[in-house]
Parts: structure tokens; C-alpha cells; sequence
């Protein structure tokens, strides 16, 4: 039986984020110092100049050229643990799904035991994580209301978060002031994220209510913004924001189809960025998806964005084959999209034909 879990506290709305010093205050614990992710584009900005930074407290700047990495959520814990920071009054992440999905898993890996790559999976967790605050920066992947936090292990070459309660965020602080320096392409691939996580869940054979009525709004959100003249106006960043959310919201209580399990493919044998390889991969989806396939370039198109094109069209067969498996190791959304013969259907031939027309 899925018993689903939502976000308890979230604060929304233009300027909330100077609410995080009272929210801070607000939580009673033993400790008093504060871990900090933010993603490394604010080092030096006015945003953390404002933040209610402490000199007891720890400031990591997170990268953003890889996603997370198993090893990388060890190596923070490593850190806090030698500065005997490691049990901090609250985790407070700023940034986008790499940041976020940082915190989230740090937290989780200060009260439990082990290593990162030992959560990788479904309820693993054990102990509630410290407290934690996520202050999205970008919208799209949701993953500010997800129960999950994405990282690769190179060595298994699984990329799987630790989808549990204990990983959801204990408050949120959604203000969409912050959005307003993402790049155009980076908002575009980003928030079509909720979009494509939408269509795919909408599009399977596991559904119900809760997960469809965020779902559908969530697309429907999605269109007002993208179908805009400008999809960054004031407004619409609002409205993406929303859309992230409700999309997160709605991974709880769905699966996802053909195109996240390509987009993985791309993402663990050819270190292509989540987002804008759901994009790449949309470029041979029209068989799966031909509505959306083509609102969705439709939406590119109107936006002036170019999706990027060929990238896999002339690989060894060695690599071809390797994306092969990472595609195929995602059997619950191919199942949710194809019904149990996916692996007729998904033959080495038919995956490595659809890798060469993206
Ligand atoms: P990101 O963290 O990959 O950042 C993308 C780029 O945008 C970076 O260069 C970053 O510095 C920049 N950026 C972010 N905010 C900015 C701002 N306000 N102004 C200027 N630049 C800004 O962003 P993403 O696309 O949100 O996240 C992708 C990650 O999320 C992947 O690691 C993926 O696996 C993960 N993900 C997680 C979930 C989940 O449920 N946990 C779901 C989907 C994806
Ligand atoms: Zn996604």
C-alpha cells in the first residue's frame, strides 16, 4: 500500500527567504550551528550576504559540473565529522536538484550509519535526518517535495536516490526572487523536468487520483508559462515554481515512463545533465509520446531554445551497449510505460536505434 507523505511546512511567495533567520530561530535544539549548501553560482552574491550566516557555522559551496556523487555525499559527512560539526541545529540547502538532493543526503548520512551508496533504494533509511530547510533556486525537478535525492555511484553504475520519508524536506522556503538569474536554456530544460515527469506518469499503467490531479496541474502550468511570450516574466516564475512543487508532489505517488530511464542512459555512460538529457531524449520520443512530443517542441520552438541534437549518432558498439543496460536496469517506469514484455519490445537493436535519433 503506497501511504504518501507531503511537505509539512513551506513558506511562498516573492521575498520569503529573509524569513529563514525567525525560522531558524524558531527550532529549539542542542546545538546552535548551521550547515550551509548553496550552489557555487551565489558564491560572492548579494543573496549570501543577506544570509543570516554565523561564524560557528559551516558554508559549503556545492559544484555543479557533476551530479551528486556517492562519494561526494561521504566526503561532506567526512568534513563535518573531522571539524566535529556533524550534528548541526539544521542543514540548509540553497540551489538547484544538485544542492537540494546534497542536503537532503547529507542529512540522512549524519544519523545513519554507513555510507551513501548504502541507502541507494527504497526505504533503506533507518533514523530521521537532522532538520532540514530546502530554498529551491531553479525550478523543475521537483526536488524540493520529493522523497528522493539522485546520486550516482560510478562503481555500481546505479543512480538511485534514497527514496524514503526521512528524506523530504522538514521545511521549504519557495521564493521565486531567486529564480530570476537562471540562464534561458538551464530554465528551459529545467522546468520541462516537471513537464516530461508529468506526461510519462500520465501516459502509464500505474496511476491514481492524487498523483493525477497533481500531475495534470502541473502540465497545466507548465503551458501557460512556455506558451508565453516571455517565460521568465515575474509571473510565470512564480508559476514554474508552483509547477515544481505539485511535480514533485506528484512523484510521490507515481512512476515514470520511457523517457527518464533514456535520459539515465545518457546521464551514467555519457555524464549528460539530467535535465537536459530528458530534453535530448524527447528528440525520439514521438512513437511514445506523439501529443506531447509535440507540444513540447512546440513549446521549444516558442520559447526560441534549441534542444540539442545527435549526440549519440556515432558511438562504438561497446557504448551503445552500455547504454543499453543503464536504460534498461529501469525497469518499474519501462513497466509502468510498456507492460511486462518491455524487454520484447526494447530489444538491443530497437534502444540503439532510438539512442542514434535523438
Ligand atoms: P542544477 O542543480 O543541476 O543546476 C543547474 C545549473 O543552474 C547550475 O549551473 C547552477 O549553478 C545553475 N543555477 C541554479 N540556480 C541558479 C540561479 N538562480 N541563477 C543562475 N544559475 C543558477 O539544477 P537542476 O536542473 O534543478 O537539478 C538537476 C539535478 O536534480 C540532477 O542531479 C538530478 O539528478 C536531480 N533531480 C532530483 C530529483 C529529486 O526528486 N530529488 C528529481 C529530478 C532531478
Ligand atoms: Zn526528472
Amino acid at each position: 500500500m503506497n501511504n504518501s507523505k507531503n511537505i509539512l511546512n513551506y513558506m511562498f511567495g516573492k521575498g520569503t527567504i529573509s524569513n529563514l533567520e525567525t525560522i531558524l530561530n524558531l527550532k529549539e535544539s542542542v546545538n546552535t550551528y548551521i550547515v550551509y549548501y548553496i550552489d557555487e553560482y551565489f558564491k560572492d552574491s548579494d543573496l549570501v550576504k543577506k544570509l543570516p550566516i554565523k561564524e560557528e557555522d559551516k558554508v559549503f559551496f556545492v559544484q555543479t559540473k557533476d551530479e551528486p556523487k556517492t562519494q561526494f555525499i561521504n566526503e561532506y559527512r567526512d568534513i563535518l565529522v573531522q571539524e566535529n560539526k556533524n550534528k548541526p541545529k539544521a542543514i540548509v540547502a540553497i540551489g538547484g536538484g544538485i544542492t537540494l538532493d546534497t542536503g537532503k543526503a547529507v542529512s540522512n548520512l549524519l544519523t545513519n550509519e554507513g555510507n551513501a551508496e548504502d541507502y541507494q533504494g527504497w526505504d533503506l533509511v533507518k533514523k530521521p535526518g537532522i532538520y532540514k530547510i530546502g530554498i529551491p533556486t531553479i525550478s523543475g525537478t521537483g526536488a524540493e517535495a520529493s522523497r528522493t535525492c539522485v546520486m550516482t555511484n560510478p562503481d555500481s553504475g546505479l543512480k538511485l536516490g534514497m527514496n524514503s520519508d526521512f528524506t523530504i524536506y522538514d521545511q521549504l522556503i519557495l521564493d521565486p526572487d531567486l529564480t530570476k538569474t537562471v540562464p534561458r536554456e538551464q530554465y528551459f530544460y529545467t522546468g520541462m523536468d516537471t513537464y516530461i515527469h508529468c506526461i510519462e506518469s500520465l501516459n502509464g499503467a500505474y496511476r491514481n487520483a492524487i498523483g493525477d490531479a497533481f500531475s495534470n496541474q502541473a502540465i497545466s502550468l507548465c503551458k501557460e508559462v512556455f506558451l508565453s511570450d516571455d517565460m521568465m516574466s515575474d509571473e510565470n516564475r512564480e508559476k514554474l515554481m508552483v509547477a515544481s512543487y505539485l511535480g514533485g508532489c506528484a512523484i510521490a505517488n507515481s512512476y515514470v515512463g520511457v523517457v527518464h530511464p533514456f535520459s539515465a542512459g545518457l546521464s551514467v555512460v555519457l555524464d549528460t545533465h539530467h535535465c537536459i538529457g530528458n530534453c535530448i531524449t524527447m528528440n525520439a520520443m514521438e512513437e511514445f509520446y506523439p501529443k506531447e512530443y509535440k507540444d513540447f517542441f512546440y513549446m521549444a520552438k516558442k520559447q526560441g531554445i534549441k534542444i540539442p541534437k545527435a549526440i549519440c549518432t556515432d558511438l562504438d558498439e561497446q557504448t551503445y551497449f552500455n547504454l543499453y543496460n543503464s536504460t534498461l536496469i529501469h525497469e518499474k517506469p519501462l513497466l509502468n510505460a510498456l507492460g511486462s514484455s518491455f524487454k520484447d519490445k526494447l530489444t538491443l537493436d530497437k534502444v540503439k536505434e532510438i539512442f542514434k535519433r535523438m
